[in-house]
């Protein structure tokens, strides 16, 4: 059982997050003590995790090492679907006390459960998260992360109340209320996905607010979606803020498995809770520390469902070097590609993030814009629209034709694809409450 650490002063002190600092070969016994009890738990408790044991015959008692955890079957999302919607657990259903899951856009959801001490880790790692980015308990909270069967908006209520911060338990959507509650009830931080704040400041400028002289916010935490350093430096030259990247999934807790420090340089993984390795997505070897592949996350405290080596389809690399904040858990580096967000266009791997660092690197004004796929007698083209700002105006339609150009370019540039620029009117991009849809794939419909 993790201890309640929070001190009551004003929020300078937090002991839990000694955690973060714990000498490094501590670090490693703790893991690796913790990994033999959850293989153990799972080999007991989930008939899909002994099966695959047995087959790889494999017992709990080969985790002698931390390096054994690769002699674990994989898991992957597919798992969770499969044994919908309790096949995973690994407590009785009287043990559990709170159910989280997906949104299933497509078939069946996938269900994730928490026993009490599942619900204190997280907790825990959220306050954690929300330290190391500065959130205290003077500030107040506008958590725009939705409420309900998705992770995001209770994970971060919990950890945010165990601050003892002030929460405002808002949700999504509803733009021009969550301008006048960010106003009227002096918030100081927010929570919430990067697109969606980033369409809160235009909202912002059109009720006629100037989001550093009317708004007091200072500081946000951001996730749920991929999102690159030139988003991270759009947000903050527009709004006066400093914006943290929070990771999570929900498979593995929900928000809270890593968070970024002052140095916003990558999340920091609350490795005692969270045992990373990083996989070559096509062969599942592991690569050195420093390389890029596949993010594999093993929970070591969890109960109700512990996941072992999940396989998140997120693409980073740890980061070897030491972060001057001085904590000794290890950071990745910023996640900004999913391989489930790429798309092959003739025979090309592109990312969503991609084109937006290339028309980020054009125009230092954040366009808002959507990629969309189309198959033309049977030749796939690529149309990427961008929204004009008001930046982006240029005087003359040639001018404006130059603009088109020079974002084509330097897409070509960063993808190698000759692509179509369109530049739509403000407005024109559908806006999402949670997550941004970049990619409109219309190349199988008849
Ligand atoms: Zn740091």
């Amino acid at each position: 059982m993790i201890p309640h650490l929070w001190n009551d002063l004003e929020g300078t002190f937090f002991p839990e997050s000694a955690l973060d600092y714990m000498p490094e070969d501590r670090l490693r016994e703790v893991q690796l003590q913790r990994l033999k009890a959850v293989t153990a738990l799972a080999y007991d408790r989930v008939p899909l995790f002994r099966e695959r044991m047995t087959a790889k015959g494999a017992k709990p008692a080969d985790v002698r090492r931390l390096e054994d955890v690769r002699r674990l079957p994989f898991m992957v999302k597919n798992d969770l679907r499969d044994t919908y919607p309790y096949g995973l657990f690994a407590v009785p259903m009287s043990e559990v006390v709170r159910l989280h899951a997906s949104s299933g856009t497509t078939g069946k959801p996938i269900v994730v459960g928490y026993t009490a001490q599942d619900m204190d880790v997280w907790k825990q790692a959220i306050m954690r998260s929300l330290y190391s980015a500065g959130f205290r308990r003077a500030d107040v909270v506008q958590n725009m992360y939705g409420y309900g069967l998705f992770t995001g908006g209770l994970g971060l209520h919990g950890g945010l109340e165990g601050i003892g911060a002030t929460v405002i338990p808002i949700s999504g959507g509803n733009s021009e209320r969550q301008i006048m509650v960010m106003k009227d009830f002096g918030v100081t931080a927010v929570c919430s996905t990067p697109s969606y704040f980033i369409h809160l400041i235009e909202v912002a400028q059109k009720m006629g607010l100037d989001f550093k002289r009317d708004l007091k916010v200072r500081r946000g935490v951001f996730g749920a979606e991929p999102w690159t350093d030139h988003m991270r430096q759009y947000i903050e030259a527009a709004s006066g803020i400093k914006a943290y990247d929070i990771y999570g999934l929900s498979e593995i807790i929900g928000p809270g498995v890593g968070n970024e420090c002052e140095y916003q340089d990558g999340p920091h993984i609350f490795e005692d809770h969270f045992l990373v390795e990083i996989v070559d997505p096509a062969t599942l070897e592991p690569v050195p520390d420093g390389q890029e592949g596949e993010l594999v996350i093993t929970t070591l405290s969890k109960q109700a469902m512990p996941v072992i080596r999940y396989r998140t389809r997120d693409i980073t690399a740890i980061d070897i070097r030491p972060c001057r904040c001085g904590r000794t858990i290890r950071r990745i580096r910023r996640i900004s590609r999913r391989s489930d967000d790429m798309f092959i266009i003739r025979g090309v791997n592109v990312f969503p993030t991609q084109i937006e660092t290339a028309l980020l690197k054009t125009e230092a004004s954040l366009p808002h814009y959507q990629i969309v796929l189309t198959r033309k007698s049977g030749l796939d083209q690529m149309e990427v629209r961008v929204e004009v700002t008001g930046d982006m105006l240029r005087d003359s339609v040639g001018e404006m034709e130059q603009l088109q150009k020079r974002f084509a370019r330097s897409i070509e540039q960063i993808t190698g694809l000759h692509t179509t620029v369109t530049l739509v009117q403000p407005g024109s991009i559908p806006r999402s409450a949670g997550k941004a849809k970049r990619l409109l794939d219309t190349r199988n419909e008849a």
